[in-house]
């Protein structure tokens, strides 16, 4: 689908880019949704891109903990890079924009917004940075982003976290996938399980509930250039229709 209805189109345009493989000029379409409201009331931003004869849509999330800042620079990347025929991509750059802005890792309530979403739940962490909230999707930013995936229903996402090292492989609902964004990104398959099992977070909430494959990369404590550069390359990969 191209335009969720309940959303807001902030700017939309399109762009002509020059393929060097075509003789035509591909024509890139580009609009920026806004999908909600912070808890502080900022706008969570998705930049939607996509090419003609665009297929099944893949969703990036940049950041969801607002200390982890690498994914920032895969989703500007991929912002700016031409698209292969067939790729439809929703660009999330962060769906915490308050801790984005506080360089904290929680939402301005101290929920950590990856075990807020409503698969697997359970009040755990109360005055840590990885508490779970007073209740399933108590925070409007976790609510944004399951409204926003119902409605897009991508057939992969990819969501980036820090500051662990490798590609997570724990209760994977594609493992080919898996494998894939392991071998072109040089990052390592790993189970990354929370500590003993992960509750509340929108990777299994996806997983569960909706028909495509969501994905976590941790791309380590710092990402070089040459890693921003494979992961995003990785993203356009895997969501170019075969
Ligand atoms: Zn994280």
């Amino acid at each position: 689908m191209r335009r969720p209805v309940p959303l807001l189109i902030v700017a939309a345009l399109v762009l002509a880019a020059t393929s060097t493989t075509h003789a035509t000029a591909l024509e890139i379409h580009q609009e920026e949704v806004r999908i909600g409201t912070s808890v502080s009331g900022r706008p969570i931003l998705a930049v939607h891109r996509w090419a003609d004869g665009a297929g099944r849509s893949a969703v990036v999330v940049g950041s969801m903990h607002g200390d982890e800042r690498a994914g920032l620079r895969v989703v500007r990347r991929l912002r700016a890079a031409v698209l292969p025929v067939g790729v439809d991509l929703w660009l999330i750059a962060t769906m915490n924009p308050d801790g984005t802005s506080a360089d904290r890792r929680t939402n301005a309530r101290g929920v950590d917004l990856n075990r807020n979403f409503p698969q697997n739940w359970v009040e755990a962490g109360a005055a840590t940075a990885k508490w779970s909230g007073p209740s399933a999707a108590s925070e409007p930013e976790t609510r944004a982003m399951t409204a926003f995936l119902r409605d897009v229903r991508p057939w992969t996402t990819v969501v980036l976290h820090q500051p662990l090292y490798g590609v997570d492989s724990y209760r994977a609902k594609s493992m080919a996938l898996v494998r894939r964004l392991s071998w072109e990104t040089g990052l390592p398959v790993r189970r990354f399980d929370c500590g003993g099992g992960c509750h509340g977070t929108l990777t299994d909430w996806h997983n569960s509930r909706l028909d495509g494959r969501a994905v976590t990369i941790e791309l380590g404590r710092s990402a070089s250039d040459s890693r921003v550069h494979l992961v995003s390359r990785a993203v356009l990969r895997v969501a170019t229709p075969s």
